[in-house]
């Protein structure tokens, strides 16, 4: 099964992807219910940041995250904006757009 992760840019400051990596690795947390699958991880994309929004790059990365045959996209918790208190727009939007194109979303990674 053909995975794909997005994550907040902002979290590039902080974030190696470790922990998303360790998780898939090891079928826990969020990927524990794939345990005895067969997992490929195809893409692990940021957004452009908060002034690009979807811009022509980022829309970019969702079509080439689609035309790879993706099947289920993880969504980190770094996507969620304190200041908002819930998911970014920005990437709600994204997610409509790939779920629109046949892909299974799944909030959180690890
Ligand atoms: S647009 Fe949203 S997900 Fe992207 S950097 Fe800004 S807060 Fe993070």
């Amino acid at each position: 099964m053909k995975i794909a992760m997005i994550n907040c840019l902002k979290a590039n400051e902080v974030c190696t992807g470790a922990g998303c990596l360790k998780a898939f690795n090891g079928r826990t947390k969020h990927f524990e219910q794939y345990a005895g699958t067969d997992l490929e991880l195809v893409a692990m994309a940021r957004c452009n940041g908060c002034e690009a929004g979807i811009d022509e790059g980022f829309k970019e990365k969702l079509d080439r995250i689609v035309s790879i045959g993706t099947e289920v996209c993880h969504v980190g918790v770094c996507t969620v904006r304190k200041d908002l208190g819930k998911e970014c727009p920005v990437i709600t939007e994204a997610l409509e757009y790939l779920q629109e194109r046949g892909i299974k979303i799944v909030r959180g990674t690890h």
